[in-house]
């Protein structure tokens, strides 16, 4: 997963970029970059750790001009190193290009495979660098032509910002995966993966890219084009569950709200006699204040999430004791003891987590835990970039709703139907990709349904924060 932004024809681009990817720190903390372009050069800086982490004043004010784009990462593809960090900088013979990529394409490996062989050497095992290397071998006087031809060709999910002499190129794959909006700050074009990005730099969100639509801006003017159709949209609905920023507004609603519905469903679907209902933080909130509200069970915060663990947490060394989600989360003894719970979380994906955080409760006193999730079993690895490990680790993959109860050690476990999540959205529901639920991939994965990270050499562990 990743979050984009990028701004063109704006004094302080790099600056206003900085803002954009602080609002979208949520989407990945393993790495971030800027890419600016002064009307001469790129200048690009990257590193490891969060936005905050890497740049400061000295940095940002190397990054001159008016056109810039940034990324922070979370690696799906493509092995967590500072190689991997994008913005990804090349030269061609069309001139310096940038290129920041959200999504995971499925045929990066066989493209890379025959470019390899053809002589291109890859600085990177990430796939969004497949898009350059093809660019390059198909050059053209004006770059939009030569980025129009590659993603005719390429399968999978992108959302993507190209920085280039020319101008600030916008692409969102044709079944429209990950979501990219278009906004305008003071007159000049931006885009956001989310547009709590936004929402900090004042700008205004005027629309989605639609799926398959390439923009290009150029000073304040923007120019669109069209990929080949595809019959319908793939719209991530991950995206709601859990992925995006519950302020931010994601293919045209308000993800609070989607969540919020979610919970009252499965409040509605899968109801329990409990005394209060605990949100697990930060993911389950939404869902948990849903699901109270129409359950008409009250809620408490009777867990606690520490906001500020750093990329690393040392423990002392001549203790035995693992410290596990307890660096995490902490529980609020008051408030559990003696209690029925209803525990509410967005997602299981290997229950090793869900795991501890029922016992945690359970030490803390309540008297019965009832786990509810607001999203069906994760069966299915995701292709298209979000971060589910393969699938022999989905708990959900090879047991029962009953076994994976009992291996969480819950006294009961409910999770929404698959109904329930789509009719927590607005569009019609074959308008969503809900592969990882379903096994219905919309673009064949190109190894069984394993993530395409698979395939690459290297693959280190993500270390990504999300809750
Ligand atoms: P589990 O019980 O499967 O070990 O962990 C469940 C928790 O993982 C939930 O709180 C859920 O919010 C979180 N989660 C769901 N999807 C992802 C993901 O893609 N990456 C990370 N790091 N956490 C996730
Ligand atoms: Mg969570």
């Amino acid at each position: 997963m990743c979050g984009i932004f990028g701004i063109e024809g704006a004094p302080d681009a790099a600056n206003l970029t900085y803002l954009g990817l602080y609002a979208q720190q949520h989407r990945g903390q393993e790495s971030a970059g800027i890419v600016s372009w002064d009307g001469e050069q790129l200048h690009a800086e990257r590193g490891m750790g969060k936005v905050a982490e890497i740049f400061d004043e000295r940095k940002l004010s190397e990054l001159p001009g008016g056109r810039s784009i940034g990324h922070t990462r979370y690696s799906t593809a493509g092995s967590s190193v500072i190689a991997n960090a994008q913005p990804i900088v090349v030269m061609t013979s069309m001139g310096p290009l940038g290129i920041v990529h959200n999504g995971n394409l499925v045929s990066a490996m066989a493209t890379r495979h025959e470019l390899e062989a053809a002589g291109s050497i890859f600085q990177t095992t990430s796939d969004s660098e497949v898009f350059l290397h093809l660019m390059a071998t198909r050059p053209h006087h004006e770059v939009v032509e030569s980025l129009l031809r590659v993603l005719g060709d390429v399968r999978g999910a992108y959302s993507l910002l190209l920085i280039s002499r020319e101008g600030l190129i916008a692409a969102r794959d044709p079944h429209g995966f990950r979501p990219l909006i278009l906004g305008e700050l003071d007159g000049q074009p931006c885009f956001a993966s989310e547009t709590c990005a936004f929402d900090l730099l004042e700008a205004r969100p005027l629309r989605e890219l639609d799926r398959g639509e390439v923009v290009v801006a150029r000073g304040d003017q923007i120019e669109s084009y069209r990929l080949p159709p595809v019959a319908r949209a793939s719209r991530c609905v991950f995206e709601h569950v859990y992925f995006s920023r519950p302020d931010s507004e994601v293919f045209s609603d308000t993800v609070a709200q989607s969540r919020l519905e979610m919970g009252a469903r499965l409040a509605r679907e899968a109801p329990v006699e409990a005394d209060v209902v605990v949100p697990v933080p930060d993911s389950g909130l939404y869902g948990a204040l849903g699901f109270s509200r129409a359950s008409r069970t009250p809620i408490e915060l009777g867990l606690i999430r520490n906001h500020y663990i750093g990329r690393t947490f040392i423990e002392p060394q001549q203790s035995i004791r693992h410290f596990g989600v307890k660096v995490k989360l902490n529980p609020v003894r008051e408030l559990i003891a003696g209690k029925r719970i209803v525990l509410v979380d967005d997602s299981i994906v290997r229950g090793t987590t869900s795991r501890k955080i029922v016992n945690m409760v359970r030490e803390a006193g309540a008297t019965e835990v009832h786990v509810r999730i607001t999203s069906p079993p994760t069966a299915f690895s995701c292709v298209y970039g979000i971060d589910t490990p393969t699938r022999s680790e989905l708990i959900a993959s090879d047991h029962s709703q009953e076994e994976i109860r009992r291996f969480i050690r819950a006294d009961s476990l409910a999770y929404l139907s698959l109904e329930g999540v789509l009719g927590s959205v607005s569009g019609s529901p074959d308008s969503y990709c809900t592969a990882c639920w379903s096994g219905d991939y919309p673009v064949p994965a190109e190894s069984h349904g394993e993530p395409q990270a698979e395939l690459f050499p290297l693959r280190l562990e993500a270390a990504g924060s999300r809750a």
